[in-house]
């Protein structure tokens, strides 16, 4: 296998200075357009119309390239997008490793991923090797809540099963992820000035207080976790506040324990406003309580993988091939692949090597990307 280092460091790079933040895709998308058509006439480039609903200047990519073997087709997936801060990316390269200037995210998560394809379907190319058809699929918006995945249409993919390449650790495939709820209340109770009439107020952040108090938060077992990330409420420290928004998530690999930690934050918040009465000497009209909305939304169901999965053993017979040892893991949070599995298409993850990712610390070397550039090939050319 002839991998170019160095056509690979160059198309990831180039892709690194586009800049591509989730809703802003299009000319990250252009410049694959263009690439795999002018190099790649046999394939078929194809998009959905998921830009209507996902709000992005560009709809989801789906090339078809066929095969010269027979064999059911595979996917392959990675996202356009990035997290910020991803304007004025420069690149910086320090012998194999590639990371940002340092006031930028690097753009690795996910281009390392496509770049990662580009050169091995390039190097299958150039080598003639044979293979059954394969599809890739570039998604938009992974990283403002899978939205590019979640309006993917899937009818213009010919496989139904494949591989993510969006995973930091290499010779790495991730079999498994949890669930996540993401859930938001508001407590209302009475504004009232602090000074002048504290009688005629209830304290919505003092509400808000009790019901974290009594929250299980952080890890809460081996599958599970659960956080409050953002409270806001409250005008000036003279007025009684009236009104506390509280925003949280819970995940858990298991789908009854993710059920059940919901219902106990919604149970904890029910039970403090449940339990308020008015202090003594309290000035309120009879009917005035304080109140609950609360709202819980399924961000994206867990995914899990059976060891015996055609999805998994491809990889064994590939690692075999290139004598080397994968490791198999679950992972901590959710991406594109959770709602590829759960719409159909069994997806597993693969590792690419990238480091310190959403963060302007983010960098991958190149002697990873090559390492997984050679395990896609070994799946590609089965
Ligand atoms: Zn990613």
């Amino acid at each position: 296998m002839n991998i170019n280092n160095e056509r690979l460091a160059k198309v990831f790079t180039a892709m690194c200075t586009i800049e591509s933040p989730s809703g802003e895709e299009a000319r990250l998308a252009m410049f694959l357009k263009d690439l795999f058509a002018q190099e790649f006439p046999e394939a078929v480039i194809t998009e959905d119309d998921s830009a209507r609903t996902t709000g992005s200047d560009s709809n989801n990519l789906v090339i078809l390239f066929p095969g010269n073997l027979p064999g059911e087709p595979i996917f392959f997936n990675c996202h356009l997008d990035t997290v910020e801060p991803s304007r004025g990316v420069t690149v910086v390269r320090e012998g194999s490793r590639f990371s940002s200037a340092g006031e930028t995210i690097l753009g690795g998560d996910d281009k390392a991923g496509i770049a990662i394809l580009i050169e091995a379907v390039r190097t299958i190319k150039e080598a003639r090797l044979s293979h059954p058809p394969f599809d890739l699929v570039f998604t938009t918006c992974e990283e403002i809540g899978l939205r590019g995945a979640k309006a993917l249409d899937i009818s213009l993919l010919r496989a139904r099963e494949g591989y993510a390449l969006d995973s930091s650790g290499v010779d790495l495939l991730i079999t498994g992820a949890p669930a996540a709820n993401h859930f938001h209340f508001t407590i209302t109770g009475a504004a009232a000035h602090a000074g002048l009439h504290p009688e005629r107020g209830i304290n919505a952040i003092q509400l808000a207080a009790r019901c974290l108090a009594d929250l299980p938060l952080g890890r809460l077992d081996e599958e599970s976790t659960a956080n409050v990330g953002r409270i806001t409420g409250g005008k000036a420290t003279n007025i009684i506040p009236e009104s506390v928004l509280v925003e949280g998530e819970i995940r858990s690999h298991s789908a009854e324990k993710l059920a059940i930690f919901s219902q106990q934050v919604r149970d904890a918040a029910q039970s403090v406003i449940d339990k308020w009465s008015p202090d003594p000497g309290a000035q309120l009209g009879a009917s005035v309580r304080p109140l609950l909305d609360f709202h819980l939304t399924q961000e994206y169901p867990a995914m899990h993988i059976d060891r015996h999965a055609s999805v998994i053993r491809r990889v064994d017979k590939a690692a075999t091939r290139l004598q080397r040892e994968i490791r198999y893991e679950r992972a901590g949070g959710g991406s594109d692949a959770n709602i590829f599995n759960k719409n159909g298409l069994q997806t597993a993850i693969i590792g690419i090597g990238m480091d310190h990712v959403h963060s302007t610390e983010e960098s991958i070397d190149l002697r990873d990307m090559k390492r997984t550039t050679e395990l896609v090939i070994a799946l590609i050319t089965n």
